[in-house]
């Protein structure tokens, strides 16, 4: 176990080309003080969590001391905001201080965002407030809970020092903890910047640092891609299954591990709408939930035209036109997870189909459909069982229903084994918008307490909590609907 004076650091992008980041110390937060750590990620890092002391973190994490060992950097990275080309990228707010290897050898990126100016802040302050940092903390630990790939934090700092945003607002600093901080856009400000020989040397060190196994292949970038293809797929679907919106998905906010990246102005789905923009900025509605597989696929086709001169054009296009059918096939199998089907039969596809037709028709809870689905024995899943999401239109719901049913009949697995299935894939908690609300609300009159309360729901969201956490399994509240959510940040 080690201590935050003595974490292991080995800082290998520091060693890369020196154009390729800038050497940049945090600016200090006032008065920083720690809102709430995470120990589960503390693990990664083979952190101590009784020897690590708030005040330890808030002067590490709130910019006020730079950890032994430590290199911060300020990355250089590019990519298409809203189908635009920007050259003008990079880490403007958030700083890499350097990669902590563990006992078991894993590496982990230890990242401030919210650290003040860098060479890349353009107009910005280079800050992070309270509300989007507590945004993005809480939802790391729910992407966790939920099994989706995404980037995790190990705590949050807030302060006395304020900024300009939606009114002014307190400044805030998380520690973001993943194995990477390489975006699609890395590549693309090299290949854009006519670097190849350099855009050649970032695939060697993302082969050798993150696919080894694809350094075996005939043709190891193509295998790299085709990697990062299938992991980008995979967590695509898994959004589409649960509803998660990223809101902004620019190729600067798509990491090349398939990990959810970035969370600016993201929407669980309280009501399932396809057609849910959750970024009032998005006035096209580029990034509408629907449109996710595809804009992410577009995305694809930008990391494969910086890959060009790696890679051959027809490889390419043949993998990334295989695209929608793998999304479609990742989803088809996380969907029918949810319904407790296991095999494989004809008409899976369209017994899934109907459902999520219906559940837009009626814009139901999906999260509440299928936790208390959950709860049904085969004998009971009858469209009565669930009228609270299957009326006024009963008669459509009532054949799906009779569907389901003979359909489960041909599953294998026992009962408590396929109702223990449905269990850990179905939360009963979800992050929904109004929560994220309450815990900014309070934690902006320095009371810290619901965000730490959330932390253990959303870790666990498919175990029944406290009694204090049984509100959350209502319905929200009606001026949830009224949230709105904006870039600003
Ligand atoms: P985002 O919308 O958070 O993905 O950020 C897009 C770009 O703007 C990135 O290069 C960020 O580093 C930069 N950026 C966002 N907010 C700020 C800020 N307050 N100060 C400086 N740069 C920022
Ligand atoms: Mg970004
Ligand atoms: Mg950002």
């Amino acid at each position: 176990m080690r201590t935050l004076d003595t974490l292991n650091f080995d800082n290998t992008y520091a060693e890369l080309p020196s154009h390729w980041f800038q050497r940049t110390e945090p600016k200090a937060l006032k008065h920083a003080h720690l809102i709430s750590f995470n120990p589960r990620v503390a693990a990664y890092l083979d952190l101590d969590p009784c020897q690590t002391h708030p005040q330890d973190l808030a002067s590490y994490f709130g910019g006020q001391m730079v950890l032994p060992g430590a290199k911060p950097i300020a990355m250089k990275y590019t990519g298409h905001q809203f189908g635009h080309y920007n050259p003008d990228l990079g880490d403007g707010r958030g700083l890499l201080l350097g990669e902590v290897v563990n006992s078991k050898g894993q590496r982990w990126d230890l990242h401030l965002k919210g650290a003040g100016q860098t060479a890349y802040s353009r107009f910005g302050d280079g800050r992070a407030v309270l509300r989007s940092s507590i945004r993005e903390y809480l939802v790391s630990e729910a992407m966790y809970g939920l099994g989706i790939p995404s980037t995790e934090a190990l705590c949050l700092v807030g302060s006395e020092e304020y900024t300009s945003r939606l009114g002014m607002e307190p400044c805030a600093m998380l520690l973001r903890v993943t194995p990477c901080h390489i975006r699609f856009g890395h590549f693309e400000w090299l290949y854009y910047s006519s670097r190849h020989d350099e855009l050649k040397q970032l695939a060697d060190y993302c082969l050798t640092r993150f696919y080894p196994e694809c350094s075996e292949a005939d043709q190891p970038y193509l295998a790299m891609f085709d990697e990062i293809m299938e992991r980008t797929a995979r967590l695509v679907a898994q959004w589409q299954t649960y509803g998660f919106v990223h809101g902004v998905l620019n190729t600067d906010n798509m990491s090349i591990l398939g990990e959810t990246f970035d969370y600016g102005p993201y929407t669980f789905l309280d009501n399932y709408d396809p057609d849910h923009v959750a970024n009032k900025n998005d006035d096209g509605g580029r990034y509408a939930f629907f449109r996710q597989p595809a804009i992410v696929q577009w995305n694809l086709a930008c990391l494969a035209q910086a890959l060009l001169p790696l890679i051959s054009r027809e490889a390419l296009e043949a993998r990334l036109e295989s695209f929608p059918a793998k999304v479609a096939e990742y989803q088809l199998s996380r969907q029918k997870a949810r319904l407790g089907l296991q095999t494989e039969q004809a008409g899976d596809a369209e017994l899934i189909s109907q459902l999520w037709q219906l559940f837009e028709q009626q814009k139901t809870d999906i999260t509440h459909f299928f936790s208390e689905l959950t709860e049904l024995s085969p004998d009971e899943l009858k469209a009565e069982q669930l009228q609270a999401f299957t009326q006024p239109d009963t008669a459509a719901w009532a054949q799906w229903f009779k569907d389901y049913q003979q359909r489960v009949m041909q599953e294998h697995a026992s009962e408590p084994i396929r109702h223990q299935q449905m269990r850990s894939v179905n939360p009963y908690y979800l992050l929904r918008n109004y929560m994220a609300e309450e815990a900014i609300r309070e934690a902006t009159q320095g009371d810290y307490r619901l965000v730490n309360q959330l932390l253990p729901i959303l870790r666990h969201p498919c175990e029944r909590h406290d009694a204090k956490a049984q509100r959350f399994l209502a319905s929200p509240p009606d001026w949830a609907a009224a949230i709105c959510l904006t870039c600003s940040s």
